[in-house]
């Protein structure tokens, strides 16, 4: 039996696929599975009435007892008395709360939003009504209870658990901390102690009942995606070895194990977790299941496994997890585990059956339409793709396979599941994990759920490329895509070069424009401080993403400050000697360090001068967010920058260059071979008209219509409506019987209307 675990904390609106992926292919290789998500556990066990009574009683006396910090910050002080004073309204309002955010309940939204003290509040809270000047109405209640689950948190953390937020745990304990010794110290915490151990404790009890016999052994097997996973993880198995002793064998993987523990020395991690499986997981997590089947425990290595031999110190590595020496040579049919790697991405689709969707919530963090796409919604999360086809960008771990290792998914069999799968869960939303889902896979994606009625949307990351045309995203549009998401990073031609993003502006002002055309929702991340990063760009880019917002054609975007990885192509470079001005520092560990545990993110020499630029970005882009497109940049920034060099319309002229290559595309015939054809207007309705018959439909909320003799009405309608379903592969073919219609010396003016009315070629 494999118990498969979501440890603490990550997003709270829908499960983490890993271990439905995990789930899946290990009943395929004939191992029963309990998923158990340790997440949404701990959250209903702290946010309810029960809890939050366990929380004011304890906040009460460690404040009472040793106000410490807050008693000399008067800003958290007052807080934290006000939450005090307040505690039993919390602890009256909190499950209807909860239960509100899970989309129950709908009449507390209109307690929530009277206003009247009734229900308690914090500094979230009142900033939200003050926008709503103290009177908000109904609509206004989801965006104030998340507020309010947030306060709550934020006194969480302030008064009891500074390692607490709602998604993460101890993030700053985890990422990239070469100690293990400080991961360690930061187990023993209020949150971890007082509610997830107790949970833990209940958890194997009821486990234990569906082991063989009462007594039969299980591998425990953890995904750690994020460093603010971590500490769950480490409690997880250390409480699970504590209770099962050696009837339990633990495994852990996932992006941080795959990222940061690649030259972990630190031997101690094996207390808590017997292996480390890296990649994909399933052809090492086989390797340890054969291996434990066997019954043995050898020191030779296990595909792409870390572990470290009963008894010993030392740790015994796969060479194919890193570049270093293996010590000793496989024994097993490797071929075999890479080959459960290789096709797991086809075969293996996350398995959510029998899970409880409603024990989610829908957290509104933001009005914007589109950020609201990653918490607004119970998402069934699947990728198109492993890893990203382009696997370039200088500053992304493209050493890595879950980026360098592209492999497709079978579009077909993939939205076969889906599709059964969302009429199991009742979750009809996809969210697709992809790091930049295919253009072709997406476009096959959208034709599949088109032909079946729309039973699903979707919505993921992308690379804006002119494979996005006018006519591609409009059948994307048509076959249920709601939202892209994808890297401009720095929004500038040299900036595209330097990182080898593959990419040129006028390609993003045009897949965004045909997008936005389509309906659907853009969302772009953005780099700065990138290590040789000049002020000029900063401002040049930021110039550039204004005026793409003042075009509107993005919703929103995202500033990240530029992180050196020791899996980026920029450092496998540096390390061959190139880019001398690049200076890390700290990259291998100094004499009498203790041993290495994650080591992924690297520092290197100057890249704090670009912390100066983080607050006037953010709110440039909140601005632009919010409508404000017309204030120059430069004015952001409360130092003194150079003026943009970018010409203020150079976004203006692509999307005009953009809307003549599109008109002219529209009124040419269809090339020689190798497009498809589909026609996305409503079914065309026929009427009696002066001379003939009006053929009228529908398409992106306008009417449409030709007006031709009845019998080529009729025929019209026939031949459009056998193309509105299934694409055609042959548009000469429509093309022919298109003439056989109309006639000649019609056809170009009719072809225009069509092309015009939601005939799309791509
Ligand atoms: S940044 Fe995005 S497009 Fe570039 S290599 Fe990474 S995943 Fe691919």
């Amino acid at each position: 039996m494999i118990y498969l675990v979501q440890p603490p904390l990550v997003q709270l609106n829908a499960p983490y696929p890993s271990i439905y992926y995990l789930r899946s292919f290990l009943e395929k290789n004939g191992y029963s599975c309990i998923v158990s998500d340790h997440s949404i556990a701990l959250f209903e066990r702290i946010f309810c009435r029960q809890g939050t009574e366990t929380l004011f009683a304890d906040a009460r006396r460690a404040f009472g007892k040793t106000p410490g910090a807050a008693a000399e910050n008067p800003y958290a002080r007052y807080n934290i008395e006000r939450f005090l004073s307040e505690s039993e309204q919390w602890t009256a309002v909190i499950d209807r709360l909860v239960n509100f955010l899970r989309g129950k309940d709908r009449e507390f939204a209109h307690l929530l939003t009277q206003a009247n003290g009734v229900i308690p509040g914090g500094p979230r809270y009142d900033s939200c009504l003050e926008a709503a000047d103290g009177q908000p109405g109904p609509d206004s209640a989801p965006v104030l209870a998340s507020r309010l689950l947030a306060d709550l948190a934020d006194f969480i953390t302030v008064a009891l658990d500074p390692s607490f937020s709602l998604v993460r745990y101890a993030e700053h304990l985890s990422a990239s901390v070469r100690d293990f010794s400080q991961v360690t110290a930061g187990l023993d915490s209020y949150i971890l102690n007082t509610f997830y151990r107790p949970f833990l404790q209940e958890e194997w009890r009821n486990l234990e009942k569906k082991l063989p016999g009462g007594e039969g052994q299980f591998l425990l097997g953890a995904t750690i995606p994020f460093p603010g996973c971590l500490a769950g993880a480490l409690v997880c198995a250390e409480s699970a070895k504590e209770y099962f002793g050696d009837r339990v064998c633990t495994a852990a993987g996932g992006g941080y194990v795959n990222t940061e523990l690649r030259s972990l020395e630190e031997d101690r991690f094996f207390d808590y977790f017997d292996y480390l499986c890296f990649d994909r997981g399933y052809g090492s997590l086989r390797a340890v299941l054969d291996r434990r089947a066997a019954g043995g425990d050898t020191d030779k290595p296990l595909y792409k496994t870390m572990y470290r031999p009963h008894g010993h110190r030392s740790i015994v590595r796969d060479q194919a997890i890193e570049n270093s020496a293996c010590e000793k040579p496989r024994e097993e049919p490797s071929e075999s585990y890479a080959e459960a790697d290789r096709d797991s991405v086809k075969t293996i689709f996350p398995d959510y059956t029998g899970i409880d969707f409603s024990r989610y919530i829908y957290p509104v963090d933001d009005a914007n339409p589109m950020h609201r796409l990653w918490s607004d919604g119970h998402w069934l999360k699947a990728y198109l793709a492993h890893g990203c086809y382009w696997h370039a960008c200088a500053f992304c771990d493209v050493q890595l396979d879950y980026i360098r290792g592209y492999s497709p998914a079978d579009p077909e069999a993939l939205f076969a599941h889906l599709k059964d799968q969302a009429e199991k869960t009742g979750v009809r939303g996809v969210h697709l994990v992809d790091e930049a889902a295919p253009a072709a896979s997406l476009v096959r994606l959208a034709e599949l759920n088109r032909a079946a009625g729309l039973p699903l949307e979707f919505w993921g990351n992308i690379r804006f490329e002119k494979a996005f045309t006018p006519d591609t995203a409009a059948l994307l549009a048509a076959g249920g895509l709601i939202g892209v998401s994808a890297g401009i990073e720095v929004a500038s031609e040299q900036g595209f070069k330097r990182i080898g993003k593959g990419i040129t502006l006028r390609e993003v002002v045009r897949a965004c424009a045909a997008f936005k055309e389509a309906g659907i929702l853009t969302h772009a991340y953005l780099i700065y401080g990138y290590w040789d990063e000049q002020e000029e760009e900063i401002i040049d880019s930021a110039e550039t993403m204004r005026q793409l917002f003042s075009q509107g054609l993005l919703d929103s975007a995202f500033w990240h400050k530029f992180v050196l990885t020791r899996h980026s192509r920029i450092y496998a470079e540096w390390k061959r000697g190139r880019h001398g001005d690049l200076a890390v520092t700290g990259d291998s560990a100094a004499p009498g360090e203790p041993k290495l545990f994650a080591n992924n993110d690297l520092r290197f020499e100057g890249e704090e001068q670009y912390d100066k630029f983080t607050a006037p970005l953010d709110a440039l882009l909140s601005a632009w967010m919010n409508g404000d497109t017309e204030t120059p940049v430069d004015r952001a920034f409360p130092f003194k920058v150079p003026a943009p060099s970018v010409p203020a319309d150079t976004v203006t002229e692509l999307l005009d260059a953009y809307a003549r290559d599109r008109d002219q595309e529209r009124a040419e015939f269809p090339a020689d071979g190798g497009q498809r054809l589909i026609f996305l207007g409503s079914s065309p309705m026929m009427r009696p008209s002066r001379g003939g018959a009006r053929l009228f439909w529908r398409w992106r909320l306008a009417d449409h219509e030709v007006t031709v003799t009845a019998d080529r009405a009729a025929a019209l309608k026939l031949l459009l409506e056998k193309v509105s379903r299934n694409p055609s592969d042959d548009p000469q073919g429509f093309m022919q019987e298109l003439r056989e219609i109309i006639g000649a010396a019609a056809l170009p003016e009719l072809w225009n209307t069509l092309r015009n009315g939601g005939l799309a070629l791509y």
